[in-house]
């Protein structure tokens, strides 16, 4: 049985949040936590709870993220400088929402890509 999270109820505008971008595939918003000057996540549509849970199904969309990433990038203005693409999977990987999803992260250097 796979449980819905808040990201579900983002996707279908029942609660709020500073949505920047939807279509077809995905959802993009900005972190409630930002922890850069742009903190977007891009989120798919359906639910899928994992990078674990993924199927070939889910390869079009799961590519479309990227692009959407750029598209957004571009718009954040942050793309000739740079920015990190982060997709968290379960508790090492420290994911805290089952919805799969990706960090858009940027407008500031971002140091070494592990904390520690
Ligand atoms: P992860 O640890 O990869 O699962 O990331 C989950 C992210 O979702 C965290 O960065 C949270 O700050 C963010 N988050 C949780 N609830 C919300 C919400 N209602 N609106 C926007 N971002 C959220």
């Amino acid at each position: 049985m796979v449980e819905e999270t808040i990201f579900s109820k983002i996707i279908r505008r029942e609660i709020s949040a500073d949505v920047v971008y939807q279509d077809e595939l995905v959802t993009a918003f900005r972190d409630i936590s930002p922890k850069a000057p742009t903190h977007v996540l891009i989120v798919l549509n359906v639910l899928v709870p994992t990078v674990n849970d993924l199927l070939p199904i889910h390869e079009e969309s799961m590519g479309h993220l990227f692009t959407v990433a750029l598209k957004i990038a571009r718009s954040e203005g942050i793309a000739e400088d740079g920015y990190r693409l982060i997709i968290n999977c379960n508790r090492h990987g420290g994911q805290e929402v089952n919805h799969i999803h990706m960090h858009l992260l940027g407008g500031r250097p971002l140091g070494p890509m592990l904390a520690y």
